[in-house]
């Protein structure tokens, strides 16, 4: 059993093997593997060193992400970190220095996680870091402080000040390169909160890599 097209419902085909049909492969809006940084709403305050993302938030990734986190689907988890992984592993291919020592996931409170019953950044880090062979770091980084959605509906300026010091590393991380681990990257305040998490307890430096990367001002709608 090939199973049917994540977007377009199709029947699969036995070549295509990554859950999605060749038509709707070929249509992802995929991403030149550059550095996202520099393009945050703040980049004053954007911490971190390396931004990378899979996919630009168009339709048919926000279809993906939205079943991935709303509509029950962690299975998701396996047909998306395929593509974000061979997306850092172009990225970093001109300077393997820079490969992180350990993968970290973008935390959610306990509250959301027993709404939604799982963490989809969690799920989404185990699988990449099963395919590029990175260890993961569980438990290390906590969300104290959430916003109940209100941070959907934030404005960039309001999102920056919410996330700042919302998160805690709870062990010392010095000398480690670190990447982190979300679904969606839209400011970077939330890489950001995270990134100054990890470097305040002693990470040498602090990536970022998210599935897909929407424009500041792109809404965000239910995600
Ligand atoms: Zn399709």
């Amino acid at each position: 059993m090939l199973g049917y097209c994540w977007l377009c419902d199709q029947s699969l085909r036995i070549a295509e093997t990554s859950g999605l049909c060749h038509v709707c492969l070929h249509d992802l809006p995929r991403l030149p593997p550059s550095c996202l940084r520099w393009r945050c709403q703040r980049p004053e305050l954007a911490l971190g060193r390396y931004w990378f993302a899979a996919f630009r938030w168009q339709p048919d990734i926000q279809h993906l992400v939205h079943r991935f986190k709303f509509q029950r689907c962690p299975e998701l988890a396996g047909i998306l970190a395929p593509f974000l992984a061979a997306q850092v592993q172009h990225c970093y291919r001109e300077k393997p220095d820079a490969w992180p020592d350990m993968l970290v996931a973008m935390p959610m409170t306990y509250k959301r996680w027993c709404q939604r019953g799982y963490n989809q950044a969690g799920l989404l880090t185990h699988q990449v870091a099963a395919l590029v062979q990175l260890p993961v770091a569980t438990g290390l980084l906590r969300r104290i402080r959430d916003d109940d959605g209100a941070q959907h509906h934030a404005g960039a300026g309001q999102r920056w000040q919410n996330m700042h010091r919302s998160m805690h590393c709870s062990r010392d991380v010095s000398g480690l390169k670190l990447a982190i681990i979300d679904d969606v990257l839209t400011t970077g305040a939330s890489m950001s909160a995270a990134a100054d998490a990890l470097t305040r307890r002693g990470a040498k430096v602090v990536d970022g890599w998210a599935l897909a990367y929407a424009e500041p001002h792109q809404p965000r709608e239910n995600t």
